[in-house]
C-alpha cells in the first residue's frame, strides 16, 4: 500500500488530518486499524523479493505495518520531514537512534537537563557499551563547542524546552556546531511538537518524539518516534528496528494517529492556559519562582518566541517556598497532596493537568549531584496543563499554596 497523493505544498493543519496510507478498497474515512502479525504472500518468488527488500509489500509485524505508516507518514509531513520511524516508546526511540548512529568508541553530547531516562541511558547504560558522552549546560553554546571532542563526537543530542525547567536551546546554533563537527543534531521535540515547533527548519537532522505525551494527547498509549532523512530511517534505523523489534504496536499507532488530528488546536489551547497559569504563579506569594518560556522572566523568552510560533508550550513548572531542601519538599507535597481535581500523575501532555514533583519521580533514579546539575529542586513542581477551565486550575493550586 502506497501513501495516499496529496497535492504539494499542504499546510501542516491539513496534512495532520489527511496524510496518512492508502485507504482500503472500502474507502473508510477514518483510517483504518490492522490488527495483524503477518501478512499472506502472493507468491513464493514475491515473498521472496518483499523479504530481501526488491518489491513493496509486508511480511512480518515487526518489519512493518499499514497503520503504524501512516502514523509514520503523518508525523513525518508535520514536521516537514522525509521520513520516520516509530517505536514502542520514546525510550526506545532514543535506544533505536543510538543503537543505528553510533559504535564503541563514539561520543555524544548531551544536554544535563534532559529528561532523566535519557541521562541514564545515555550517560549509564550506552557507556557499558564503549559509548562516551559528555553532559553540558541547555543554554550555553560555548559548553557544547568545548565538549566536542574531533573524530569521534557523532551526535548532538538536546531537548527543548527541556523536562521540567523549560530551558530553550538555540536549534540552529547546535546545528551549526555538530555540522561543523561532522556530527548530527538530534532535537527531542516532545514539549513542542511539531504544532509549535519544527526544528527541521533549524537544522536539526533527527527530531525524536515521545508520542506517549502529545501526540496521543490522551494519555492512552505509549509511542516514539525519530523523524529524518529517508536515508538515515532506511540505512540505519529500519535495520536495527527490524532485529531488536522496539515496534510500535498497531493499536497504539492509530491512537496516536488520530491524536495528531488534534494537536495543533490542543497545543494552542493547553499553551493557553499554561501562561495564564504561570502568570498567576509569578504574582503568588507562596512561589519563590516560575519557569515557563512564555514568561518575559524566561532566560530564553525572546528565542523561545521565535522558534515555538510564539507559544510557551503547555509546561509550568516552579518552586514553592521553603528555607531548606527538606522544607521545600514539604511544602511541595503539601500542595499535591492538596489537589482535588487535577491529577497527581507522571506523565504529560494530556488533557487532564498534571501534577508531579520531579525531585522524587522523573529525576529520582538520578544521584544528588546530576540533580543539582539538571537544576531539579526539591521544592519544584511541574504543571502539565490541560483542557480544564484555568479559573479551577488556580483553585486546584490554592488550596495547598494558600495553607
Ligand atoms: C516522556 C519523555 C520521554 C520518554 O518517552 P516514553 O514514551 O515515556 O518512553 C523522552 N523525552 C521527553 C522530553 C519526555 O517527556
Amino acid at each position: 500500500m502506497s501513501a495516499r497523493k496529496l497535492p504539494e505544498g499542504l499546510h501542516p493543519d491539513t496534512l495532520a488530518v489527511h496524510a496518512a496510507s492508502a485507504r482500503s478498497q472500502y474507502g473508510e474515512n477514518s483510517e483504518a486499524l490492522y490488527l495483524t502479525s503477518g501478512y499472506v504472500q502472493p507468491s513464493a518468488e514475491a515473498s521472496a523479493r518483499r523479504f530481501a527488500g526488491d518489491e513493496d509489500g509486508y511480511t512480518y509485524g515487526r518489519y512493518g505495518n499499514p497503520t503504524v505508516a501512516s502514523f509514520e507518514q503523518r508525523l513525518a509531513a508535520m514536521e516537514g520531514m522525509e521520513a520516520c520511524m516509530s517505536t514502542a516508546s520514546g525510550m526506545s526511540a532514543i535506544l533505536l537512534m543510538c543503537l543505528g548512529l553510533l559504535k564503541a568508541g563514539d561520543h555524544v553530547v548531551c544536554s544535563q537537563s534532559m529528561f532523566g531516562s535519557t541521562i541514564k541511558l545515555i550517560g549509564s547504560d550506552l557507556a557499558k557499551f564503549g559509548v562516551a558522552s559528555s553532559f553540558v549546560a541547555q543554554t550555553d553554546v560555548a559548553a557544547w563547542k568545548a565538549a566536542i571532542r574531533p573524530g569521534a563526537t557523532k551526535l548532538l543530542f538536546a531537548e527543548t524546552p527541556t523536562n521540567p525547567l523549560t530551558e530553550v536551546c538555540d536549534i540552529q546554533a547546535l546545528a551549526d556546531l555538530a555540522h561543523d563537527a561532522g556530527a548530527l543534531l538530534c532535537v527531542d521535540n516532545c514539549f513542542a511538537t511539531p504544532a509549535l515547533q519544527r526544528p527541521v527548519q533549524f537544522g536539526a537532522d533527527i527530531v525524536m518524539h515521545s508520542g506517549t505525551k502529545y501526540l496521543d494527547g490522551q494519555g492512552r498509549v505509549m509511542a516514539g518516534a525519530l523523524c529524518a532523512s529517508e536515508a538515515l530511517v532506511t540505512g540505519k534505523f529500519l535495520p536495527i528496528l527490524k532485529s531488536a523489534g522496539m515496534t510500535l504496536a498497531a493499536f497504539n499507532a492509530w491512537v496516536v494517529l488520530k491524536g495528531l488530528e488534534t494537536l495543533s488546536l490542543r497545543m494552542q489551547a493547553q499553551s493557553a492556559n499554561a501562561l495564564r497559569l504561570a502568570q498567576w504563579l509569578e504574582r503568588h506569594p507562596q512561589v519563590a519562582r516560575v519557569h515557563y518560556p512564555g514568561l518575559a522572566s524566561h532566560g530564553q523568552h525572546a528565542l523561545a518566541m521565535r522558534q515555538q510560533s510564539g507559544l510557551g508550550g503547555a509546561v509550568v513548572s516552579f518552586e514553592v517556598k521553603g528555607g531548606d531542601p527538606a522544607a521545600a519538599r514539604a511544602n511541595a507535597f503539601r500542595v499535591l497532596d492538596a489537589l482535588q481535581v487535577l491529577s497527581l500523575s507522571t506523565n504529560l501532555g494530556d488533557t487532564k493537568t498534571l501534577v508531579t514533583h520531579p525531585a522524587s519521580t522523573s529525576h529520582g533514579r538520578l544521584s544528588e549531584d546530576q540533580r543539582q546539575a539538571a537544576g531539579v529542586v526539591q521544592g519544584l513542581v511541574r504543571a502539565a496543563v490541560g483542557l480544564e477551565h484555568i479559573d479551577d486550575i488556580k483553585a486546584d493550586f490554592s488550596r495547598g499554596l494558600d495553607l
